[in-house]
């Protein structure tokens, strides 16, 4: 099988072809600047790669077309004709408490998404504009949604409710909801296989730490508690975002520098997180080469980070009543040894022990744990392509 996987954004959109079979990537790449001028990259398995050429793009109907010729190209392409494309998986970040799982495209389920375009105003709209103009271009071929959100469906009330009135839970929908459940959906079932255990066996606590970051517990392969909110802004702190804070600073920021909510949204988004510790810049690469060099408010930004981390880890494990592995995923969590050392140190009350010598790699499925350890630690590079369109060959077959 060929699936077509699409992740729009409002001014961006990125694919892959791939066979959710035997995992071949047979093109991927990426469509910028919609709407502006535009951009495409286009990268096809054994054959010459396209970087950043300018294609005209005023909608992301013309991005699409410009992926699909680009496909069925004589020269460059990778398949001979459309009809080859079996199913397309789009990413869709907010489905509320409706989609719990992955689904096939229908009118109605079209209705049900737009419906929970409130709860992510950014995102969910762009999702949309994706799949519309994919129906538009390729009308028999089926589409699926694959939401962020429904891996975290599993959560009881007691993980996902607020301490507001209920009301705003009832009737405004305000509660926990969590995100890149893809990635954690995906990392935990590798797990599962490296273990050789059954999901129904295992307490796993997922930490996806990359730009934006996560950790999920996940108690017999169900998400029972994730650091993420109502919005992504929430848990730990982030490349740019704050992560978790006390309500009373905003008020007290807002009165003491006029700001209105906007502005103050942007400082929490935008400025904060570990370039806002640092001033230095959101990359951890670039944070440990300042820290190295004596730059304080680096090494300072990046131990906040970590602790934070450790202090998810511990907590999700007082959930579970226990931990089986702490898996690291994402660009920090795959490839940022330092981060995953200081993130378990101390853990080891708690039968969490790395060993120094296998934690020194980066973007592999290993096991990192030193052998006395009864947890193990385990960096698994994640592939929310793959997640989504596995789930999307499987819906379309069924
Ligand atoms: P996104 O949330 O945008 O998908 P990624 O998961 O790709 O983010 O993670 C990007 C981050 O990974 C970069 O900001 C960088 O801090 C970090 N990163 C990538 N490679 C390394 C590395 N070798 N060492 C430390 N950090 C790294």
């Amino acid at each position: 099988m060929k699936i077509l996987v699409i992740n729009a954004g409002s001014s961006s959109l990125k694919y892959q072809l791939l066979d959710p079979e035997t995992q071949q990537v047979l093109a991927k790449g990426l469509c910028e600047r919609i709407g502006i001028d535009g951009r495409f990259t286009y990268k096809p398995e054994g054959k010459q790669a396209v970087k950043d050429a300018e294609v005209a793009m005023p909608t992301h109907s013309e991005a699409i077309q410009t992926v699909l010729n680009a496909l069925v190209d004589p020269a460059n392409g990778v398949i001979a004709s459309m009809d080859e494309i079996d199913a397309v998986g789009h990413r869709v970040v907010h489905g509320g408490e409706k989609f719990a799982k992955s689904v096939l495209i229908t009118d109605e389920v079209m209705a049900a998404i737009e419906e929970c375009n409130p709860l992510a105003p950014l995102h969910n709209p762009a999702n949309i504009i994706g799949i519309k103009a994919c129906q538009t271009l390729m009308p028999k071929t089926p589409m699926v949604a694959v939401f962020d959100t429904a891996f975290h469906q599993t959560m009881p009330a007691v993980a996902y409710t607020y301490a507001l009135p209920y009301e705003y839970y009832t009737q405004d929908k305000v509660r926990r909801y969590g995100f890149h459940g893809t990635s954690h959906k995906y990392v935990t079932a590798r797990a599962a296989a490296m273990l050789g255990k059954p999901m129904e066996e295992l307490k796993l606590i997922s930490c996806h730490l990359g730009n934006g970051s996560s950790i999920t517990a996940v108690d017999c392969g169900k998400s029972v508690d994730t650091s993420m909110g109502f919005t992504p802004l929430a848990g730990l702190p982030m490349g740019t975002r704050s992560g978790d804070l006390d309500a009373g600073i905003l008020e007290y920021l807002m009165h003491k520098h006029g700001y209105d909510i906007d502005q103050m949204l942007n400082v929490l988004n935008k400025k904060s997180g570990v370039e806002g510790i640092s001033g230095v810049s959101s990359d951890f690469r670039d944070l440990e080469t300042a820290a190295a060099e004596g730059n304080e408010r680096a090494g300072l930004a990046l131990e906040v980070f970590a602790y934070s981390v450790k202090k998810l880890i511990g907590s999700y494990a007082a959930a579970m009543g226990g931990v089986d592995a702490v898996i690291f995923t994402a660009g920090v969590g795959e490839n940022d040894p330092t981060t995953r050392a200081k993130a378990v140190a101390d853990l080891e009350f708690m039968g969490v022990k790395l060993d120094p010598e296998k934690n020194n790699v980066r973007g592999k499925e290993v096991d990192v744990s030193a052998a006395d350890s009864r947890a193990h630690v385990l960096v698994i590079p994640t592939n929310e392509e793959l997640m989504i369109a596995q789930d999307t060959a499987a819906l379309v077959k069924a």
